[in-house]
């Protein structure tokens, strides 16, 4: 009987161990799979015992955390969607960049590099930043390729037209004609030893405007990725730059505002899929008033010293922000020959031009870069 019993009870203890090995092992092999499943991206790679189901499903959560926000800087409203770990600390960083670098390239900040470079004008040399320098170089590069159409000497014409004032005037011809006396990029003197720009006449005055949101845009998704953002999307006044997909790996879409449309989501022309790519539109809706019936706005041709009247908006997509801001002011300046010709020339960037009759004119990349 012992003996029986010490069988049956030797057989009983094998078969609960057997048990408890085969629900352990189920158990574990469930609790893998699901971690699988769930860190897709880590793979196989993850072993067993390091596998906390609680901290990977906070860790999927946070990679997918989206933070969005818009602030008033450069003149514009600067919108950021940033999607992925720490998004928050993320954005806030590359707002925070962004104004910076609004302190150093607006004019109607006081001591930026570019208030000081025009109220040195006439005087010395001005020691600037490494981030206007770079800036003001690029933009001189643009100015030789075009001719002189996209200009930052732009600043006396600006302040003639003064499209910041409550009571909008026209201009009379001789205030027109004294400022574009002082424009001339030729005549800009960059030391880049020394990292000193200056304006040789009193009166001479850069602005930036065409090209700095661009730039502080690239910038702000520079910072983002830095801080472990893999998708998002930046928009600073009507220059967008995207850092990778959307998080479901679909391209970011992009509707080209109408100029002539009742609403700011009334679009025009194709919707652009795009990834890891900039889009800057210029457009004389932006910054503009009407006497008389006629439209006056704030991209102006520095040869007549008037708003550019061939163009109601120009789209420019490229690899790098700067560019694509910077050719879209300048693309329109040209007009729609001569500005399709010219980014035609150009490797890597594309242009869809709405000319002053309402219709659509894309350069030759335009299709294939969406
Ligand atoms: P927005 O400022 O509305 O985004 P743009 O990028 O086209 O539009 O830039 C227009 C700005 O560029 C103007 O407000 C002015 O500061 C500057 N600008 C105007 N005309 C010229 C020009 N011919 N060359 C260079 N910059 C210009
Ligand atoms: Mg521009």
């Amino acid at each position: 009987m012992k003996w029986e019993y010490g069988r049956r009870h030797r057989q009983a203890t094998i078969l609960r161990r057997r048990l408890f090995l085969g629900i352990f092992l189920l158990v574990v092999i469930l609790m893998a799979g699901y971690a699988v499943i769930r860190s897709g991206s880590y793979g196989f790679s993850w072993s067993v015992r390091n596998l906390p189901l609680d901290v990977s499903r906070t860790q999927a959560e946070n990679d997918s955390k989206e933070s969005s926000r818009s602030e008033f800087l450069m003149d514009t409203f600067v919108s950021i969607r940033a999607i992925g770990p720490n998004s928050e600390q993320a954005m806030q960083a590359a707002f925070d960049e962004m104004r910076r670098i609004e302190s150093l390239m607006s004019r109607y900040v006081p001591d930026s590099d570019v208030s000081r470079i025009n109220e040195g004008a006439g005087g010395e040399s001005v020691k600037v930043s490494e981030e206007t320098f770079y800036v003001i170089e690029e933009a001189v590069k643009c100015a030789g390729l075009t001719n002189g159409a996209f200009d930052i000497t732009i600043g006396p014409l600006m302040e003639v037209w003064d499209f910041g004032a409550e009571d909008h005037a026209v201009p009379d011809a001789c205030e027109i004609e004294q400022a574009r006396s002082l424009i001339g990029w030729e005549l800009l003197e960059l030391d880049p030893l020394n990292r000193t720009v200056r304006l040789p006449i009193e009166g001479m005055s850069i602005d930036l405007g065409g090209v700095a949101k661009g730039y502080a845009a690239r910038e702000g998704a520079r910072i983002l990725q830095e801080h472990g953002i893999s998708h998002a999307l930046i928009d600073a006044g009507g220059n967008i730059v995207t850092v990778g997909s959307r998080p479901d790996g679909k391209p970011w879409q992009i509707g080209i505002r109408d100029p002539r449309g009742e609403s700011m989501e009334d679009t025009i022309g194709p919707t652009l899929s795009v990834v890891n790519c900039a889009v800057a539109t210029s457009g004389d809706y932006e910054r503009f008033f009407v006497h008389d019936g006629r439209r006056y706005h704030h991209i102006l041709h520095p040869e007549t010293g008037m708003p550019v009247e061939t163009v109601w908006s120009v789209t420019v997509m490229a690899k790098d922000s700067l560019y694509a801001d910077m050719l879209s002011t300048a693309v329109f300046v040209l007009g729609p020959d001569e500005g399709i010709r010219f980014i035609e020339t150009l490797d890597g960037a594309s242009a869809m031009i709405v000319t002053s009759d309402g219709n659509t004119v894309f350069s030759k990349g335009f299709e294939e870069m969406h």
